[in-house]
């Protein structure tokens, strides 16, 4: 089959196009079910390739959702029919690919720094509609990754062009290049002037000041080395717009300045974790008040209590084991969601207590013959009711 031109190659800017329909047939992948695959002689639609994902857009009344290649054919995926032989003109989704050129751009630049500076290739590049990625094959520290991206920001800020060129074999000898892969036949290459030489497919802005502005989200070890995550342009505005608009709201709700906002939280966290502490203690003296009105006499004890932390479950039990000669069975819990439990005694084997609930209710849990804890999926009623059989058997 004619292999499909490449309109993007020569005008990265060009939004709408007419071309000829060479076939149209129904999409037979998985992927593309109930979708017509149309293959035109030419096309502005920048097809899946090379880590960046594909363009989308319009022909004529169909709207593209995907667009593929494989042998130098690009296949475009429709919602409707195209007539083979017919002239279709074609529109692409001009924020999508501008901002996909504007992330590409960028992307260059910070690569080809990283390799200047620290002779570290970009192994992995992801360009979707939600991240763009790198993949480095050595470490970086944040330290180094914030002069990069000071410097990237240096070279949009210079406005230089960035331009494509095909050199020949002989002028390729020559050339110092980044290259992904070893490339047969006739090489595009991509150069951000003074910043970086690079082999790539993709449409690129004509001056780096179209980028805008790069900003790095993230930095992880990744294999040998790291994937760092960054955003340009548009992408990079509303993502500073939504942490603006989270800032503020928590400024808001906190009453406090930006630059507040982490002591302010940090202390809020503090004052949370003194509060349960105090809480817990509370709930810790009133359970022993209530208990200390069981008599002494009474041998065997059940307590059920909505909240309460399993140290302060344990510290109960452990009190009234020393006051009781039979079970002592704490409950934290409720009847919706289930309870935690742990019962211990002085004489009895409480691993008896346990089989009775775990036979009756279905328990989980294990222990020794001093002491058992775990958790039952059952109600009070019926707990208490299993407690009751397994004490005066
Ligand atoms: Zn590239």
């Amino acid at each position: 089959m004619e292999t499909t031109k490449r309109l993007f190659d020569d005008d990265a800017y060009l939004q709408e196009f007419t071309a000829t329909v060479v076939s149209c047939s129904e999409a037979q992948d998985e992927t593309h079910k109930g979708l017509y695959a149309v293959i035109l002689d030419r096309t502005a639609f920048f097809p899946e390739e090379g880590g960046q994902s594909p363009d989308t857009g319009r022909l004529g009344d169909a709207a593209v959702s995907d667009v593929q290649i494989k042998n130098d054919v690009i296949t475009h995926y429709t919602d409707r029919a195209l007539t083979a032989g017919a002239t279709v003109s074609g529109k692409i989704d001009w924020e999508k690919r501008f901002s996909n050129m504007q992330q590409h751009s960028g992307e260059h630049i910070f690569s080809g720094l990283v390799y200047s500076r620290f002779g570290y290739h970009n192994v992995g590049f992801h360009l979707s509609d939600h991240v763009v990625s790198m993949d480095f094959d050595g470490v970086l520290t944040a330290e180094d990754v914030a002069g990069i991206e000071k410097a990237v920001n240096g070279a949009i800020y210079a406005n230089v062009p960035i331009t494509v060129s095909y050199p020949t074999k002989e002028e390729e000898q020559k050339l110092t290049y980044r290259s992904k892969k070893e490339i047969e036949g006739q090489i595009r290459l991509v150069t951000v002037e003074g910043y970086d030489v690079c082999a790539c497919c993709a449409p690129h802005v004509h001056r780096t000041g179209e980028i805008g502005i790069l900003k790095v989200m993230s930095l992880q070890n990744y294999k040998k080395g790291v994937r760092i995550t960054i955003l340009c342009g548009y992408r990079a505005l509303d993502a500073f717009c939504t942490k603006n608009a989270i800032l503020s709201s928590l400024t808001g709700i906190l009453t406090t300045s930006e630059e507040e906002t982490v002591t302010s939280v940090a202390r809020l966290k503090d004052e949370v974790r003194d509060l349960k502490g105090r809480c817990n203690l509370l709930k810790q003296e009133l359970l022993q008040k209530r208990l200390s009105e069981v008599p002494a006499s009474q041998e065997d004890l059940i307590f059920f209590e909505e909240e309460i932390e399993t140290s302060v479950l344990r510290h109960i039990v452990n009190e009234e084991v020393k006051k009781r000669s039979g079970f002592v069975a704490g409950f934290g819990g409720n009847d919706a969601s289930g309870y935690a439990y742990i019962a211990g005694s002085a004489k009895k084997d409480c691993r008896d207590l346990l089989m009775h609930l775990q036979e009756a209710l279905g328990a989980k849990g294990g222990g020794k013959a001093e002491m058992i804890q775990g958790s039952v999926p059952s109600t009070k009623e019926k707990i208490t009711e299993v407690f009751e059989a397994a004490v005066c058997s």
